[in-house]
């Protein structure tokens, strides 16, 4: 309820929150958002249960974009329709999700909020969401002025003298077009199209932008510019959370990545450290990268499994080089990694074809040879090697 929540523990408490930003530094301060052990599970008829969300835990600063990042249905636009809650009702969602205000006894908990609050205080006022199809968020048989004049006058209580104006300055913002505001939905281009959505999003001035796949459809130039466009809402303080299976995108405007495997944070790091050196150090985290044409072009082998029938322990076992027997107990995400084997630098160094070392344990013990794995020794030095590699 709001106003009841304690603010949260000051960034860099713990793992989640240790990740430097693009700078090198720490994100600073009191978080915008904070999560914490959020979990979704679909209670589907015959007992069957989905578990699309697990265990997801991260900060994220004033000014500061993350980005989420995996593949379909790994969980993500699940989470961002938890945070706004506009789950199904066979939908039961536990954890935290603390969104700060202006003062500490703003802060509200985004999961423990009722429907009226969310309705009334959090869309679109505290949280500005950019929808994954902004064609389909539009209503089809409105002009973008009229939809555009409407929200700003709800949100901001704008009379009937100053709504023309306001709703120009709101297209604006959005790099919409003036001559376009006329226009039905289905007469925009779909660049256009995401712009007005963007527009009515940041009417409201919210602290907090949501973009869920703002850039599905698009073609790569156009996936730039909304990209940037998004960005550019950080320079005055906003957070930015944006939900995408683009690469690329994140690439350019993220500050941190967050890498999402079956529901759960499979590696949390400051976006340079991710896409340039050492790279990523969780097995799925790279196989992601290494899939992309313009890196090696190896897709990872084997399929995500299903969220209703995930397998015992790191549900990415089955996939992965590196499994181990420790690997049948979930991992935790430790300094920013869940992985009981996480890549190291020195693996990299002596990658060759598939040919992967297997590292040291995240407790520092030695990684033991698995069903999917091989065992490898220690050096002199203490890294381990791959069996066979030495002399
Ligand atoms: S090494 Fe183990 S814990 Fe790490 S990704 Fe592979 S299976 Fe999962």
């Amino acid at each position: 309820m709001a106003g009841e929540d304690q603010p949260p523990p000051p960034i860099g408490a713990d793992a989640v929150s240790q990740a430097p930003q693009k700078d090198g530094g720490s994100p600073g301060g009191r978080p915008l958002l904070s999560v914490r052990e959020l979990s979704v599970r679909f209670r589907m008829s015959g007992g069957r249960e989905i578990a699309a969300v697990s265990d997801v835990s991260f900060d994220l600063a004033p000014g500061e974009c993350l980005a989420l990042v995996g593949e379909s249905g790994c969980g993500k636009s699940v989470l961002a329709s938890a945070l706004l809650g506009l789950l199904p009702r066979n939908a039961y969602v536990s954890g935290r999700a603390l969104l700060s205000g202006p003062g500490a006894r703003d802060a509200l908990d985004l999961l423990a909020a009722d429907e009226a609050t969310l309705a009334r205080t959090v869309r679109g006022r505290r949280v500005g969401l950019v929808p994954q199809s902004p064609a389909a968020h539009l209503t089809p048989v409105r002009t973008v002025r009229s939809q555009l004049a409407e929200t700003v006058r709800e949100l901001t209580g704008r009379k009937r003298g100053e709504l023309a104006e306001a709703t120009l300055a709101a297209a604006g913002r959005a790099a919409f077009p003036a001559d376009h505001l006329d226009r039905y939905p289905h007469q925009l281009s779909g660049g256009l199209a995401q712009r007005a959505a963007t527009a009515l999003a940041l009417v409201g001035d919210a602290p907090l932008l949501l973009a869920d796949e703002p850039t599905t459809g698009l073609d790569r130039d156009l996936v730039e510019r909304t990209v940037d466009e998004l960005r550019a809402h950080t320079e005055d303080g906003c957070g930015l959370l944006i939900i995408t299976h683009d690469l690329a995108a994140a690439e350019r405007i993220a500050d941190r990545v967050a890498v999402m495997y079956a529901g759960r944070v499979a590696e949390l790091t400051a976006a340079a450290d991710f896409f340039g050196s050492p790279g990523p150090r969780h097995p799925y985290a790279r196989g992601l990268l290494d899939a992309l044409p313009e890196r090696a072009f190896a897709p990872i082998p084997g399929m995500p499994p299903e969220l209703g029938d995930l397998p015992e322990g790191c549900a990415f076992a089955p996939r992965c080089a590196r499994a181990s027997d420790a690997c049948a107990t979930v991992p935790a995400l430790t300094g920013g990694v869940a992985c009981h084997h996480p890549v190291t630098a020195t693996d990299t160094a002596q990658e060759s074809g598939h040919d992967i070392a297997t590292a040291p344990d995240t407790d520092g013990t030695p990684g033991a040879a698995g069903p999917y794995g091989t065992a490898g020794g220690d050096d002199a030095d203490g890294t381990r090697q791959p069996e066979g590699s030495r002399a």
